[in-house]
């Protein structure tokens, strides 16, 4: 893939950046081990301030980062600028909160005795120059969760970001170093995938988290597990979004709309399999397609539209042969399920709802990465959660319901890392974030995130 900015809504390559060379690669590797040795020795104050710092620079600039993500990957502009404001609040957040996620733990007194010391204390010490692999559907929120704490916990970064970001890519290196970060402490390597391997190999890179697919988490977590690096991977996933008679379903129809077509329909934690109760079925499938049918696709510089183009030509070719798939297996197309008309030169696809998927269609186990959700009709909770289940994949999931006893159920049964009740999935800093089975393992944000790459260290003194 080359290192170039390829407007989705129009298919122009509006710019091609070279690929470091060996030495450009070396010399970042040297600028990010120097700067751990003197960033690991500052305070939490420091840093803070620093990424206060960014924060605001970021909000200043959030226009222009906004058109910037627009026009390389193509979500809608309200959301890249909804998208910036959500990196400078966790930056905030970091900051303010590092220093207490991270303060020394205490054992008990009496453990303390049973071990033989007069003292011991757990201390969160940083592990050194971290390498980031990140996807482009959320360019610049991908790589501030992993940045924030981890400039915070006094490591330092290098961002391989997605062949088709650069811009972006290069705007945060810039804007860590405007922000005061001394020089290598968050660097970008313009870099293709198949030079990640000898750069994770190096041994001045201590570890590695990569958000992106199966096959590009299966990669580097080989490569680090060859080199006993740890690893934090954000894969995929295929959410359920399970919807039960005593909900206001009208509402759940309507939150299903966003919760799939959010970022073109680009997202790990949309909700792309929605399972819903005979007996909320036929109303929940009616206003939910009706609503998707009924989306503006189109420019997504225009404030106007709802769902732009997908990111890449390869993404639609995906996407559309998942559709064909299950089309020719027998699936019913209840909206879209082709290429809008009138916007032949961009990436886009129409808003797609599938019923009567069956077990053996791909899209019954693939992700769907783009505008297509598949409706599924089952008889009680435990049907669904079931079905909730039957997926490789297991990052957040949605319960809509107002049974407390379903809630325990749901929670005690399903096979993802979050639980979202009445609402749709999405992140905050203060909530962890992350999946199991194929959707990767580690987590992101709050305490866990943060922790992630720290030497938790016992300090015992007799
Ligand atoms: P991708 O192809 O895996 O790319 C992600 C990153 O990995 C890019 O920087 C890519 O570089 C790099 N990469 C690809 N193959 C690699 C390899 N063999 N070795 C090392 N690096 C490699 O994923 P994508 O298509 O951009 O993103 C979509 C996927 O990401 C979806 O499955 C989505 O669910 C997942 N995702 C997960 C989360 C989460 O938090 N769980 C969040 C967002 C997206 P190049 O661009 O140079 O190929």
């Amino acid at each position: 893939m080359p290192i170039a900015t390829i407007n989705p809504a129009t298919g122009e390559t509006l710019r091609t950046f070279d690929e470091l060379d060996s030495q450009g690669v070396e010399q970042r590797l040297a600028a990010a081990v120097g700067a751990y040795r003197t960033h690991r020795t500052t305070s939490f104050a420091e840093r803070a301030r620093l990424l206060r710092k960014a924060a605001e620079l970021l909000d200043e600039d959030q226009d222009e980062i906004a058109r910037t993500m627009t026009t390389e990957m193509g979500k809608p502009l309200a959301a890249a600028r909804a998208e910036a404001a959500k990196c400078a609040k966790a930056m905030r957040w970091y900051a303010e909160n590092a220093e207490s996620l991270l303060a020394d733990e205490h054992p008990s007194d009496a453990d303390v005795k049973d071990s033989g010391a007069v003292r011991a204390v757990v201390r969160y010490r940083p592990i050194g120059p971290v390498l980031a692999v990140m996807p482009w559907n959320f360019p610049l929120w991908q790589v501030v969760r992993f940045a924030a704490p981890a400039l915070m916990a006094g490591n330092t970064g290098l961002l391989k970001h997605a062949s088709n970001v650069p811009q972006t890519a290069l705007y945060l290196e810039e804007l860590f170093r405007r922000a005061g970060f001394p020089e290598g402490c968050f660097q970008t390597l313009l870099i293709g995938s198949r030079a990640v391997d000898a750069v994770l190999r190096d041994p001045r890179i201590a570890a590695a988290t990569l958000t992106g697919s199966e096959p590009a988490g299966r990669a580097v977590a080989a490569t680090a597990g060859d080199e006993i690096k740890k690893t934090v991977l954000e894969l995929g996933g295929s959410d359920p979004y399970v919807v039960m008679p005593s909900a206001d379903v009208a509402r759940a129809a309507d939150t299903a709309v966003t919760a799939r077509v959010q970022n073109n329909g680009q997202s790990c934690i949309a909700a792309k399999r929605f399972i819903v109760h005979t007996d909320a079925y036929e109303a929940f499938e009616e206003r939910f397609t009706a609503k998707m049918a009924a989306l503006t696709v189109g420019d997504p510089m225009d404030e106007a539209t709802d769902v732009g183009p997908l990111a890449t030509e390869q993404g639609r070719a995906d996407l559309e042969e998942l559709v064909d798939d299950a089309v020719r297996a027998g699936a019913v197309v209840r909206c879209g399920g082709r290429r809008p008309e009138g916007l032949e030169r961009g990436w886009y696809y129409e808003p797609t709802v599938l019923t009567g998927v069956t077990p053996e269609m791909r899209i019954h186990r693939e992700e769907a990465f783009g505008p297509v959700a598949v409706v599924y009709r089952v008889a009680d909770l435990g049907e669904a959660v079931e079905l909730a289940n039957d997926s490789p994949f297991g990052l957040s999931s949605n319960l809509w319901t107002r049974d407390r006893d379903e809630v325990e159920r749901f929670v005690r049964d399903v096979e993802a890392g979050g639980v979202f009740v009445n609402g749709m999935t999405a992140s905050h800093p203060a909530l962890p974030f992350g999946g199991v089975k194929r959707s990767g393992y580690g987590r992101e944000l709050a305490g866990h995130g943060i922790k992630e790459f720290c030497n938790a260290t016992t300090v015992w003194e007799a």
